[in-house]
């Protein structure tokens, strides 16, 4: 099967209100904009599954997806809101670090962006962090339907060479003309054992 089906479970304003830490889950990543809802809509094959994203917002941690029973996807509403506040900004990632560093389900971190715009600064931090922590993490280069093939792949060579990345971690993905889903679905596979 080429989609993941997942269903809405709740939202989770800290660390403390998630399901337990059993099973495996993966989490999503990305600005708004950058297409964060279109990718989970396009993942589940939905229409708009990913609504609650937009929602209550900025002051949750996570919302919880699960595909099957300790198979979870979450998405994280408040990465990266400019309107935050600096100090609230820096707590979040605070919470954030703490839960990418003590949850034993977590198995990789799914950080999409837009494939015309350059990484920000909290992209880079994550992905250095990532790093850092031996955390697996792959990046969804959404919109690519909005460069040129050529264009597509000058953007991996930039990205990979300037974060040091492996090619292999690089997703292009168009949400809109419905291409690159095969891969990144294969990788959500792996890293939730289905
Ligand atoms: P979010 O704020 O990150 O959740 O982004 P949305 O999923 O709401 O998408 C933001 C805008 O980008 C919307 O106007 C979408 O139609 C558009 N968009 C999302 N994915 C793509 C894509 O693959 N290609 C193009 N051209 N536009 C996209």
């Amino acid at each position: 099967m080429k989609h993941i089906p997942l269903k809405f479970v709740k939202s989770a304003p800290s660390v403390r209100d998630l399901p337990p830490d059993d099973g495996q889950e993966i989490v999503l990543a990305g600005y708004s904009n950058v297409g964060k809802s279109s990718v989970i809509n396009f993942i589940a094959n939905e229409k708009d599954l990913a609504k609650c994203s937009k929602t209550p917002g900025r002051t949750q941690l996570f919302n919880v997806f699960e595909t099957h029973d300790k198979k979870r996807v979450l998405d994280l509403p408040g990465y990266g809101f400019a309107k935050v506040p600096t100090k609230l900004q820096k707590q979040w990632m605070l919470h954030f670090s703490d839960y990418l560093t003590s949850r034993s389900s977590l198995q990789g971190l799914l950080i999409i962006t837009d494939i015309r715009r350059e990484l920000r600064p909290i992209d880079i931090e994550l992905i250095e962090f990532c790093q850092e922590n031996d955390i697996p993490f792959a990046i969804i280069l959404n919109k690519s339907d909005k460069l040129s093939r050529s264009k597509v792949q000058q953007s991996i060579l930039k990205l990979s060479t300037t974060i040091n990345i492996n090619k292999q971690h690089l997703f292009p993905v168009s949400c809109l003309k419905r291409s690159g889903l095969e891969p990144l679905v294969s990788l959500i596979k792996s890293w939730l054992v289905l």
